[in-house]
């Protein structure tokens, strides 16, 4: 019997008999790995040092890039916190696991991921972000933020119970993640921890030690910061996520006064940074162009400010790992739940699927699995993660599940016939920011987009001759072929994925009225 099948095998078996654990019994040479999930919130790979960022350094995510895989080619299926969760844990797109926008809440009884494996004799354990409404399920410990949650000394629910927590958020929860390694030193059952970071979540509030680190920095300015829209649809021109516009200064900006829950020496040190930046602000008194390049710093220094500390929880846990002797067995995972725009196209914010939103940094190490160092171009999304988790476990997949497990890209194999496209479906609307429904089909070089609802408005673009995505080229006949071409690939996955136009009607018309 090959390995493979035989720890598939031996993985079913447990799941027959979930009482029997095979923790320290298990042989080591066929131990099934430990997962280590790690996820920021609206993390750009624009903002990773090994996908090439030209605002700051990330050495702790790096390092899992150097030591395993770096996916290039990673797509969110719909570009919002709660919806890119529940894909996640579902392995299911939107309109079939329900969540499809941030207001409504997971139904915990459908099948997940971690509850597979827990059946399976894994130990399962969350920590932070969670933002899908109602309580956890398939974790034997989770300790979750109410809903946002706060940066600088949050609430945290544990197991049911709400209890304020003294400290900066990404911190309090790396803190919770190391010991619950730690206790886990000389093995005993295999383990999930998804340890889900709120930052860099808006509104961007980096901790006590970050707050001057971008003091005075003056960052490369994205080529499409004054975009016009023109070629785009009404949908460019009618959604509210610029930085001219829509971003505040009183709470995005700190010009207003501190978050309410700090203490008084965070207070100060608060004061000490933003004070002078007020009066900075106040003595130019500045407006058009030279008001966004103001706002434009500002936001990036504090979106940056705050992914510091993720970074730092990053290179901590992979320190936990090593000195507990565990890292040889565990597979780490960083990610984000999608990408953002980092003032591209002049915007903040995600939602949409240009490139910018659409990218989910993605990188993986597996020791002894992933040859260190390599990159991997092929599609996958965030749809298929469930799928590669029960894998790497040697445990098959439920057939509701409709992601791929890309297990043997991991491994440096590539499957006959692996997918060319990924499929997108974005609904929160009307809603804050006023990104338009819309669905689409990416392939390596095309997307195609349909804005609809209350505008019906298609935008194609040639990513190779256009990757700042500019020229809409849907109407453009040299085009003709290729749109024809996209459109009947966007059908094929609408419906492979069950999902089509009746139902994106009938969807809208329910949340409408919700
Ligand atoms: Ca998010």
């Amino acid at each position: 019997m090959k390995r493979r099948e035989f720890v598939r095998t031996a993985g079913l078996a447990s799941l027959a008999l979930p009482v029997i654990g095979c923790g320290s019994s298990w042989p080591r040479k066929g131990r099934r790995p430990n997962i280590v999930f790690i996820m920021a919130d609206d993390h750009a790979s624009q903002a990773i040092g090994c996908y090439g960022s030209r605002l700051n350094r990330t050495p702790g995510i790096d390092r899992i890039a150097r030591e395993g895989v770096r996916f290039d080619s990673c797509f969110c299926t719909n570009g919002i916190c709660a919806p890119s969760r529940a894909v996640i844990l579902t392995g299911k797109h939107s309109h079939l696991n329900g969540v499809r926008d941030n207001a409504v809440a997971f139904d915990g009884t459908q099948m997940t991921f971690p509850k597979i494996l827990r059946e399976a004799g894994y130990e399962t354990a969350l920590l932070g972000k969670w933002h899908l409404k109602s309580d956890p399920t398939g974790f034997d410990r989770w300790t979750i933020l109410p809903g946002q949650g706060d940066y600088y000394n949050p609430d945290l629910i544990e197991m049911g119970t709400r209890a304020r927590h003294n400290g900066y958020v990404t911190d309090i929860l790396t803190d919770m993640a190391s010991d619950f390694l730690e206790a886990r030193r000389g093995g005993g059952k295999p383990f999930l921890l998804m340890l889900h970071h709120k930052a860099p979540h808006r509104n961007w509030q980096p901790a006590e030690r970050h707050l001057h680190l971008y003091d005075g920095v003056e960052f490369p300015e994205p080529p499409t910061l004054f975009d016009d829209y023109e070629t785009r649809s009404g949908a460019a021109f009618e959604q509210e996520m610029t930085i001219r516009d829509h971003m505040t200064l009183d709470s995005d900006l700190k010009l207003g006064p501190p978050p309410a829950r700090m203490d008084e020496a965070q207070r100060d040190a608060w004061e000490k940074a933003y004070g002078p930046k007020r009066a900075d602000f106040e003595r130019a008194a500045l407006d058009g162009e030279a008001l966004v390049r103001w706002k434009y710093r500002r936001y990036l220094q504090d979106y940056l400010g705050s992914i510091a500390a993720v970074d730092e929880s990053v290179d901590r846990v992979l320190d936990v790992l090593d000195a507990t002797g565990l890292a040889d067995d565990t597979l780490v995972v960083y990610t984000s739940d999608q990408g953002f725009f980092l003032g591209e196209h002049g915007w903040f914010d995600k939602r949409f699927m240009y490139e910018e939103a659409l990218r989910m940094p993605l990188v993986i190490r597996w020791p002894g699995r992933v040859r260190p160092g390599s990159i991997n171009e092929d599609m996958v999304s965030n749809l298929d993660f469930a799928p590669t988790f029960l894998d790497v476990a040697g445990l098959g997949k439920p057939g509701e599940m409709q992601g791929r497990s890309f297990r043997p890209l991991l491994e440096g194999r590539r499957p006959g016939g692996w997918p060319e496209s990924v499929y997108y479906h974005y609904y929160e609307y009307p809603a804050v920011h006023m990104a338009k429904r819309h669905y689409g089909v990416r392939t390596r070089r095309h997307k195609l987009i349909h804005f609809y609802h209350d505008i019906d408005a298609w935008e194609l673009y040639d990513l190779e001759k256009d990757p700042l995505e500019l020229r809409n080229v849907y109407g453009d006949p040299a085009y003709a072929g290729v749109r024809r071409a996209l459109e009947a690939e966007l059908r094929r996955l609408q419906a492979f994925y069950r999902d089509s136009d009746e139902l994106a009607r009938r969807l809208a018309e329910e949340d409408t009225a919700r």
